[in-house]
Parts: structure tokens; sequence; C-alpha cells
């Protein structure tokens, strides 16, 4: 999982080459795992029925939560909602939950109360049970560990690398709106005295970004509805922000892409936002990780079937590109139709 908060330590470790450094090294499976490292979430046969798909995610105080601005509640639900969102993006069906935490020894168990109370009002919803976990001592600040475990039907769990070229690329919902509401959060209290623009923000827009970065939604109906359907070829959910993620289904497919800047689904919040601090609402929208939207492909002859079905369903997806030949790389498409390489930013641990 990737955050918006960075380590200062000056490391050469680099996160995307360590993890493909481990996966080449210790990667090695048996027959029973059909995708370890390198995806969304690991899946493993278990029995002819299912398939197990698998999760985790560590979260650090100072790296990706600051106590002094959020909330235990809030840090628990985007902690859940996090890996919710990675079994969504592999269209299975969440089903338990297991939590490891060191605590600091200045923490407090009404603290761990709030935490749970949070992730588990992300998981109610998808009737996640608590299952297990840890419990250690810290001498350094809090670590949260989540472990999310589902299933998939055999054959129909989604992958990064499933994209071909001429597939029309999707995003579910509106994206940008979690990096608005962050810099909403680490703006100073508003004075009297604001500056220009500050007032066009409504309360209503202010709560709906804040809240969006705060309590993001994991789209798992919206995954197992194309993985039932057999409807994308490939998905990721956008945690690392939309061109970085975008990178990853390029890389894993072993294909290039066509990124449709005018098209990217941004909220009237976003807009309205971005507009009032003299922004780029599609640079919001490209760098801004922890959406927890799904980015899929989907083969041109599903297309109609799929809009169609989105509707009925209230699905909001829109269509943002199309997949190209590797050899032309990543390419995003200006509002005058010019193309010119898109600028991948996602974040790095490390870095
Ligand atoms: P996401 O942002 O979807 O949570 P990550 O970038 O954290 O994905 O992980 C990408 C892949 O690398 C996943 O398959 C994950 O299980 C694997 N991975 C990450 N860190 C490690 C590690 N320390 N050891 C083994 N596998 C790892
Ligand atoms: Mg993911």
């Amino acid at each position: 999982m990737a955050s918006k908060v960075g380590t200062k330590a000056r490391s050469p470790i680099r996160e995307f080459d360590l993890i493909r450094t481990l996966q080449q090294r210790h990667g090695r499976k048996s027959s029973s795992v059909i995708r370890g490292i390198g995806d969304d979430a690991a899946v493993v046969t278990s029995g002819a029925r299912q398939w197990s798909v698998l999760t985790t995610d560590l979260l650090a105080e100072g790296i990706h939560f600051d106590l002094r601005t959020a909330m235990m509640a809030d840090i628990g639900f985007r902690a859940a909602a996090a890996n919710l969102s990675d079994i969504a993006a592999m269209g299975a069906t969440p089903q338990y939950i297991l939590v490891s935490l060191a605590i600091p020894r200045t923490g407090t168990s009404d603290q761990v109360q709030q935490l749970y109370r949070g992730m588990m009002a992300a998981c109610r919803p998808h009737r996640v049970d608590l299952i297990g976990g840890d419990t250690s001592a810290s001498d350094s600040g809090w670590f949260i560990s989540v472990t999310l475990v589902g299933m998939v039907p055999p054959r129909k769990a989604l992958f990064r690398s499933g994209a071909r070229n001429g597939d029309l690329l999707y995003v579910t919902g509106t994206i940008g709106d979690s990096l608005a509401g962050l810099m909403l959060l680490n703006e100073r209290p508003p004075r009297k005295t604001q500056r220009p623009g500050t007032a066009a923000l409504s309360p209503r827009h202010r709560q709906f970004l804040i809240g969006r970065h705060l309590r993001p939604t994991a789209r798992i109906a919206e995954g197992q509805w194309l993985s039932s359907h057999r409807l994308a070829t490939s998905a990721i959910d956008i945690s690392d922000g939309l061109s970085g993620d975008l990178r990853h289904i390029c890389e894993e497919s072993h294909v290039g892409a066509e990124l449709d800047l005018g098209a990217l689904p941004l909220s009237p919040a976003c807009r309205t936002y971005a507009a009032a601090r003299r922004l780029d609402p599609v640079a919001l929208a490209l760098t801004g990780g922890e959406d927890y939207e799904l980015l899929f492909t989907l083969s041109p002859r599903h297309q109609a079937q799929a809009e169609q079905a989105a509707k009925t369903l209230r699905f909001r997806i829109t269509c943002v590109g199309a997949i190209r030949p590797a050899r032309q790389g990543i390419q995003a498409v200006g509002p005058d139709g010019g193309t010119r390489p898109l600028p991948i930013t996602s974040y790095e641990h490390f870095r």
C-alpha cells in the first residue's frame, strides 16, 4: 500500500524494485498458488469450488498516519478500506480480517477500541468477520497490520496482467477527491481574512472531500460485477495514483496505453476546490492516490453491455482511454487531441 507521508531517511531501497527482487528470489510457488507477489492480492486454490484471495497492509505511525491530526477510528476505517479495496480489485468477496497491533507504551485501551470501531465500520457492510491477529508492545509508535481474506470462484479473479491492445480503459467513481480532502485537512484553519477564492468551497463540498479521504469506499460490488460477468480483462485499485496504477497494469500486461485527460471523472467538489486554490484538477486526479476506485480494462465488444448494466446497477463507470501496444508507452491525450508521455508520479516509500 502507498501513503502520502514519506520517510525522511535517505535509503537506497526502492520499494517497487525491492518487491520485484523478493518476487524473483523468494516468490517460487507451488501449484496451489494461482497468483503470488505482484498483484493487489494473492490468489490460492482452496478446493475445487473456490479460490482464496489474501492481502495484507502495514501502517506505521509517522509514515501512514499522524495521531496529532488523525482520529483512531478514521485510521482504522482507512486501514480496512484499503485492504477491502485490494479484494475488490481482484473481483473477489471479502470474508475475514486479521489485525496485528504494536502499541506504544503511551497507547490507551480507548484508542484501541476506537481503532477497531473504525475498522469494523468499514467491514460491516460486507459482513467481514474479525477472526484473529496479534498484539505486541512498541518502543517506536503504533504499527497496524491488517490482513484480509476473501474468495472468488475459480478462474474468475481479475488480475493486473490481462489487458490487451485495443481494450478500453475505465475507472469507477470520481478521482482526485481523496487528495483534495487531504490537502484541505492539512490547510491551516481558515481565518476571517481568507485568501481569494477560499470562500468558494461550501461546507458540503468540504465535508464530501474530507469524507472521501478519511472514509473511502472500497468498490466491492463493482469488482464482483466485473468478475462474475467476465467483463473486465484486468483490474487494479487506485491506491498509488491513477498514473502509477495505470503503469502497474501496463507493466504486468506488457502493453501501452492512451489516457484521455479530458475524460477523467472529477466531482463537482474537486473541481470547485481546485478552482478555489488555483490548482489543476487533472493533476489532483493523476497524482492523488488513495481514491480506492477501480481502474479496469474492457474489450470493446463488451462496452455497450457494460455501460448499460452499470446504468441499471447505478455504478458510475467512465471510459478514460484505451490500451495500446507496449512500444507506444503510456501517453496522455490533451484537450487539443495532442499526445505526450504521461508523467508517472506514484508514491514510493524510501524515495
Ligand atoms: P497494494 O498497493 O495493492 O497494496 P503493494 O505495492 O503493497 O500493493 O504490493 C504489491 C505486491 O508486492 C503484492 O503482491 C504484495 O503482496 C507484494 N509485497 C509487498 N511487500 C512485500 C514484502 N515485504 N514481501 C513479500 N511480498 C511483498
Ligand atoms: Mg492495490
